[in-house]
Formats: structure tokens, sequence, C-alpha cells
């Protein structure tokens, strides 16, 4: 048999080429902006026609190209960007493989024009199916201008693969976003069939999200800032009670280029577990730093998908960064949650696992104050038991109306020395009921109202939580030993789960089909509940929610317990059960959010109040 296997030419390994690096206009779209990006520019319009495929014009006015590169950029492997293999491991570019123009060129005809600040005239390049048509002289601005005109004109079958116009053109819009966001600091404009759609000016990140997604995304998201040796986290996530069913905006970046990686999203994800409901999605624009050393960009021909060396370390690091800031936006960063900086930590070493950061416990601290306020503790302060002074957090306005006079103000602002101003002290209450359901209490911005059930069950659960996380203290015994009876099903349920329920510190024990003995109870659940009830709540949860308890077994028991046993709405509290749940309240690492995700509480601010009285 005579040889068989032949080179390809040129334009038809292009063209194979393309189909890898150019699936559809958005993908032109992406390679052109990263040019006029990595060009240096700091304005670049984007020309679309239709839905790309018969123009696509981007105009920049970075660095331009010489009369020589202006041919030499269109072929394979053309890049200006790396010179040697160990370049790969260093790169600051967002483009780097030479591959994008030289695939453009293939499926398209493309009409560069472009001229660098040190040249008079510029140079005009029209190449089509890869075959240079002409070359010559022009007179243009500084920079570059790219048409892509007729795209997939020689691919019928790419072109057939391609969805309807009005899909591929969020595919376009898409894009667009995902640079702008990570670049505010270049302007764009998007002109689709001659109309200016976007026009976005250089601004900071926040004001570019506003401008691409509404002005309303200012206050839908809290700022995200973390620093470790690693890596460094900047951005804003969104506050939970703003997710969504459908995955939105969700904006990921490493080293300013976007990437996709489900298990970065996972990662955030996690940190919104138990704030949001299973089903919705928050939005996020987070943007990691990391030495290019670290990465490798090198794994996938559109570069969305990135590798890290630490990946296990980084999900850590981004789930803790994300509570952290959830847990603090409206309050001030100094108090509880200082304790949770120190993770700054020394690299993980191969075979310790990385650990999240630590959260600050309080091991003498008993929920059950509250509720059933023993002699001892009675006669001591309210709140001894916490960090107290929680008040710091939500500062006064800055305008306050410095007019008023210092004795008018007293009724909005509270001392910041909680403990000098104890209600026996000076006959000044601090804590009212409202409708046996809301805690209102004055803070130095306002009014703040607690919804006491929910705080309890918040309080609760991060008790409970961190008891089973520890093992400590775990289990308390039962003087007497509790029999409890179920129906049929209802104790098979409790039996699939029973190494769930001893894991949260009961001890039981099955004595026959239908009855069960429970000899221990988690420490923190008073002897008095109910196990009867307690049991059929944990088991009427599992069995309503079958799918998510396999997913998260602990966690299902124990919000089902923190509800069970919360303070009731319609339950009168004394003032010293009031302020025991506003400080343990603010012991917690989450304190505005219930176990399932719902607000704790609101301010009304003192400006609001002003307002109303005006
Ligand atoms: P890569 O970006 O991976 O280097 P491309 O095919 O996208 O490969 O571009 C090839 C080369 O052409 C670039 O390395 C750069 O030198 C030059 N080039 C492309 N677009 C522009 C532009 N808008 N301005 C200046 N130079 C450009
Ligand atoms: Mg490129």
């Amino acid at each position: 048999m005579s040889d068989v296997i032949k080179l390809l030419p040129d334009a038809v390994a292009n063209q194979i080429a393309a189909g890898e690096v150019i699936q559809r206009p958005a993908s032109a779209v992406k390679e052109l902006l990263e040019n006029a990006i990595d060009a240096g520019a700091d304005n670049i319009q984007l020309i679309v026609k239709d839905a790309g495929k018969p123009l696509i014009q981007v105009v920049d006015n970075g660095m331009g190209m010489t009369q020589a590169d202006a041919v030499l950029c269109f072929n394979r492997h053309a890049t200006s960007k790396i010179e040697q293999a160990s370049d790969l491991f260093s790169i600051r570019t967002m483009g780097f493989r030479g591959e994008a123009l030289a695939s453009i060129a293939a499926i398209a005809r493309v009409e560069l024009k472009t001229r660098t600040a040190d040249q008079q005239i510029g140079t005009e390049v029209i190449i089509e199916s890869a075959k240079l048509n002409s070359q010559n002289p022009c007179n243009c601005p500084k920079g570059t201008g790219i048409s892509v005109k007729n795209l997939f004109f020689n691919t019928p079958a790419r072109r057939n693969f391609l969805k309807s116009d009005q899909v591929e053109k969020r595919h376009i819009l898409h894009e667009l976003q995902r640079i702008a966001i990570a670049r505010p600091d270049i302007s764009f404009q998007y002109y689709q069939n001659n109309q200016l759609t976007h026009q976005l000016n250089k601004s900071n990140l926040k004001q570019r999200i506003a401008n691409l997604f509404g002005s309303n995304y200012n206050q839908r998201l809290v700022p995200v800032n973390e620093n470790t040796q690693i890596v460094r986290i900047s951005g804003f996530t969104g506050k939970p009670e703003y997710a969504k069913k459908a995955r939105g905006e969700q904006f990921f970046y490493v080293n300013k280029r976007y990437i996709r990686s489900p298990y970065l999203n996972h990662a955030v994800d996690s940190a919104y577990k138990e704030l949001i409901p299973d089903d919705a999605h928050p939005s996020f624009f987070l943007f990691l730093e990391t030495a290019p050393e670290q990465i490798d960009v090198n794994v996938h021909p559109t570069k969305t998908e990135i590798k890290f060396q630490d990946d296990k370390y980084i999900y850590q690091i981004i789930k803790a960064a994300i509570r952290r800031s959830l847990g603090s936006y409206n309050i001030s960063p100094s108090l509880d949650f200082e304790q949770e900086t120190a993770f700054d930590t020394d690299r993980p070493v191969k075979d310790r696992p990385s650990k999240p950061p630590a959260i600050r416990i309080d091991p003498d601290y008993n929920p059950f104050e509250t509720d059933r306020p023993r002699k001892d503790t009675a006669s001591g302060p309210p709140g001894k038991t916490t960090p107290g002074h929680w008040e710091k957090m939500y500062p006064a306005d800055v305008d306050l109306p410095v007019q008023e006079e210092a004795s008018d103000r007293k009724q909005f602002v509270i001392s910041p020395d909680w403990e000098s101003r104890a209600p026996e002290e000076n006959g000044q209450r601090k804590f009212f009921q409202l409708h046996a359901t809301y805690i209102l209490t004055p803070v130095k911005s306002g009014m703040m109202i607690i919804d006491q059930h929910r705080a309890h069950e918040r309080i609760l659960f991060e008790h409970f939580s961190r008891n089973t996380a520890s093992k400590k203290n775990h289990s308390q015994q039962l003087l007497f030993p509790e029999q409890i009876n179920l129906a049929e099903n209802e104790a098979g349920i409790l039996k699939e789960i029973i190494e769930v329920i001893k894991g949260c510190g009961f001890s039981i024990k099955v004595l026959d089909n239908n009855n069960f003995e429970i000899d221990a109870i988690p420490s923190g659940l008073p002897e008095s509940q109910s196990l009867q009830q307690v049991m059929e709540g944990i088991i009427e949860n599992v069995h309503a929610n079958r799918d998510e308890f396999s997913q998260d077994m602990y966690g299902h028991v124990l919000r089902t317990m923190a509800k069970r046993m919360a303070v009731k709405r319609g339950k009168a509290l004394t003032e010293e059960e009031m302020s025991s749940i506003a400080n343990n309240l603010f012991a917690c690492e989450m304190p505005q959010y219930s176990p399932t995700g719902k607000i704790v509480l609101q301010i009304i601010s003192h400006r609001e109040l002003s307002e109303r009285f005006k």
C-alpha cells in the first residue's frame, strides 16, 4: 500500500482549529475585545449587525500594529504575548495562543485597519478564507479596527449549528458584560444595528455593575474583601434576600479573566447554605487575584476553565470570605467578626487539609437562660455571657440632626456603654415587646426590630451546630429516660436516621417496632421539652424533604430542633429575656438570618423616622 498520510493545507487546518476557538459569533466578539484590551486600549467600540453573522466590528485606541505585524497577526501561532514555553506560566494578557485571528480569518472576511502611535500612515489588510486579498497604506486613527464579515460563510455545518438570532445576541451581550465587569477602567460603546445600546463610561466596579444591571443593584450587593498569601478576593456578592430562582448574574474572575468553575460556584453556594432556599441562586461578582504560577489557564481552548494548584484551599477561602461579608454587611466589622480574620496562615501543607476559619465560640453560653431564667443567673446583669456592646455595630447615621438638644436625642441614641445604662440604674427601658412577637430596642442608628422566634431559632441552631461539630458538652443524661411511641411509618424513618440523631446528641434505643427509649438528649435541649414532639417534628421534616435531607442530614435535624424549641410568636417576654435574646443573637455568626434564611431583624433608621415626622 502506498503512503496515505498527508499534511493538511494551512487553510483547512485553520478551519478545523477555528471550530474550537470560534463556536459562535459571541466567541469572535470575545477574542476581539480581549485583543483590544491586551493592546492597552481604554476605549473600545463594539459594533454588531443582527446577531453577528453579517458584521462584528471592534475598534480600539490601543497600541496598534506595524505594517508587517498587520499581516503576520493572521498566521496561526502568531502572537506577541509569549516567546518561550516558560512564559506560559506567567501570563498576564488575555490572549496568548495566537489562534484567534487566524481562526476568524479562516471562516470570514476580515478587514483590518491599524496604526501605531509613531507611524503617520496606517495599514489596511483584507483577508478572506485565510487568503490575503490586499494590503495597503491607509489613513486611520491610532489603534486598531477589525471588521469580521460573513462569519461562517464557508462552514455551513457550523452556521447551521447556531441558535436563533435572539439567543446568539444574548451570548454576545454576555461576553461584553463579562469583559466590561472585569475592566471598569475601560469605556465601552456597544452599537447594535447602528443604535448605541450600551454606553459604559469609565467608573468603579460597583458603578459598572449598576450600569449593566440597573441602579438598584447598588443596594443588593455587599462588598467582599479578603487577603491571604495565596489569593486575594475582592468584589461584591448579593444579599441573600435578592437571590433568584434562575442562575443569573454570577461572575468569577481569576486575574481579571472570566472563568467558569462549578467547583468555585459550589464554594459560593455553600456560603449561602441556610440563608437562601435550595432552589435560589445568589448574584456575585468575584475577583480572585493570584500569582500566575498558581494557575493553569491552558487547559481549555476558550480559556474559560482554569486549574488551581491549591483549589481546596481556595474553596475554603471563598466560602469564608463570603460568609464573613454576609455576616457583617450592616455591622461594623470591628466587633465579633474581627476574630475571624486570622486565617491568613501558612500555605496548607499537602496532607494537612485546609481548615475554614475558626468561629469564636463562647463556651459558657447557655441559650436557655432566656426561656427559663434560673435563680443563680437572674441576679447578674443581663447579657453577661456574651460579648455585649453589640449596639456599636449599628453606629449612628452620620447626618444626625445636629441642632437637636442633647436631651431630646437621648431617646434615639443609647449610650455605647451598655452596662452603665442597665434598666434598673436609670429607670429607662431598653427592650419593648410588640404584639408578643417583636422585640424593639433603640440603637444609635435608629430602632431595631427583632423577630423573637427567628432570633431564637438562629441562637439555638448555632448552639446545636457547635456542639454537634465539637462533640463537646454534647449530651446531657436524663434523670428519667423517656419512652416515645411512633406510628409505623414514623418509626421506619427514625430507624433510618437513627445514627444522625445520635450524632446530634441523643442517646436512643429501639425497644420494639414502634417504641423507643431516649436516655440522653443534646445539651441545651430543656428536659421539660416533649421529646415525643421533637422527634415527630424531626421525622416530619425528613419525610417532607427527602432529597435535601440526604445532602445535609445533620443540618436538617438541627434546624428542626431549633425551630421546635425556639420561643413562639405570641409569647410574652420579660425585659430580661428580650435582652438575653438580643445579646445571644449578636454572639451568633449570622445574626441577620434565621437558619432557613428568613430575615431576623430590621432597622428603622433615625433618618427614616424623622422623615415620617416632617
Ligand atoms: P493572541 O491574542 O493569543 O496573541 P490573536 O490571534 O488574538 O492571538 O492575535 C495575534 C496577535 O495580533 C496578538 O498577539 C497581537 O500582537 C496582535 N493583535 C491582535 N489584535 C490586536 C489589536 N487590537 N491591537 C494590537 N495588536 C493586536
Ligand atoms: Mg487574542
